[in-house]
């Protein structure tokens, strides 16, 4: 039928109206439930899933909770328990940045040599999309989104860029915003830790297992080079050969020069038949 539509809408106001006077007789309208107060007439509501009656706040005295993952524009982490900035200028997140809104300017120590850590980072906050990539993406933790959404200045430029200082926040801040996040890293890089330190563990374990084979063979060598006889059988051998010392004496001590004398025999018997061969050669060569 005509005009259904129209009344069926009328009649959704309507009812709003109604709960919302029904509501506002209450000490605690439902919109304030759970509401945070914090003075002069401004609070941050919690509000319902299932409130009656009037739905809008009155901002900005009134603002509503915000859910844990929304995301406006990026903060840096200082990480209050180690107080050094968790971002190493590893420069991800500019490269996925998707308008190109990051801009990091890397330290350097007093050679001029590249450190990890930033001497400033900006972000152009008039052009980041709020999307989220550079965190996705930052190895680190190092960057996330921040919930701060009242950003509104008479100049774009350079209050919008915000610089190194503007965007660091301390670990704390962070995990009052984002409290479910923030716990399932401190469980995960808790467990990286452990795995880490289990790794350097093992690590040191099989080097001085290592080390100790190396000692080990090494003693074993040299204990090879050592004579293998035991001292009994060394004894023995030294009693043996001073016993053959002895019967070699015993047989007159004449023999060595009997040997030298054969062997100069030997020597001129030699040399007479060379000369003979030589004499030979000249009678017949004639001459
Ligand atoms: S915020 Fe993360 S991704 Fe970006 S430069 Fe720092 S460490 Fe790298
Ligand atoms: S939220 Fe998106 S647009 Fe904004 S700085 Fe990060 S990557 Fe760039």
């Amino acid at each position: 039928m005509f005009g259904t539509g129209l009344l069926k809408g009328l009649g959704v106001t309507l009812k709003h109206a109604l709960d919302t006077f029904e509501d506002d007789r209450d000490s605690v309208p439902d919109r304030y439930r759970g509401s945070l107060e914090l003075g002069n007439n401004r609070r941050v509501i919690q509000q319902p899933i299932d409130q009656e009656g009037l739905l809008t706040i009155q901002y900005p005295e009134e603002k509503r909770l915000l859910p844990e993952r929304f995301r406006y524009i990026p903060m840096l982490i200082w990480d209050s328990e180690k107080q050094e900035d968790r971002c190493t200028a590893c420069g991800i997140c500019a490269k996925v940045c998707p308008p190109q809104c990051i801009w990091i300017v890397r330290d350097s120590d007093e050679n001029g040599k590249p450190m990890t850590r930033c001497s400033d980072f900006y972000i152009d906050a008039a052009v980041c999309m709020s999307c989220s990539f550079c965190v996705e993406f930052c190895p680190f933790d190092a960057i996330k989104m921040n919930h701060d959404y009242e950003l509104a200045v008479y100049d774009r430029y350079p209050q919008l860029v915000y610089d190194m200082a503007e965007l660091t926040v301390p670990l704390e801040y962070y995990a009052a915003l984002w409290p479910t996040q923030y716990e399932e890293e401190q469980a995960r890089r808790k467990e990286e830790e452990e795995q880490k330190r289990k790794q350097e563990e093992e690590k040191a374990a099989k080097a001085a297992a290592r080390a100790a084979a190396k000692s080990a063979a090494a003693a074993e060598e040299s204990a090879g080079a050592a004579p293998r006889r035991s001292a009994a059988e060394l004894q023995a051998l030294a009693k043996e050969r001073a016993a053959q010392r002895q019967a070699q004496a015993a047989d007159g001590g004449g023999s060595e020069d009997d040997a030298a004398a054969a062997k100069r025999a030997r020597m001129e018997e030699l040399k007479r038949r060379a000369q003979e061969r030589a004499r030979a050669r000249k009678a017949e060569s004639g001459e």
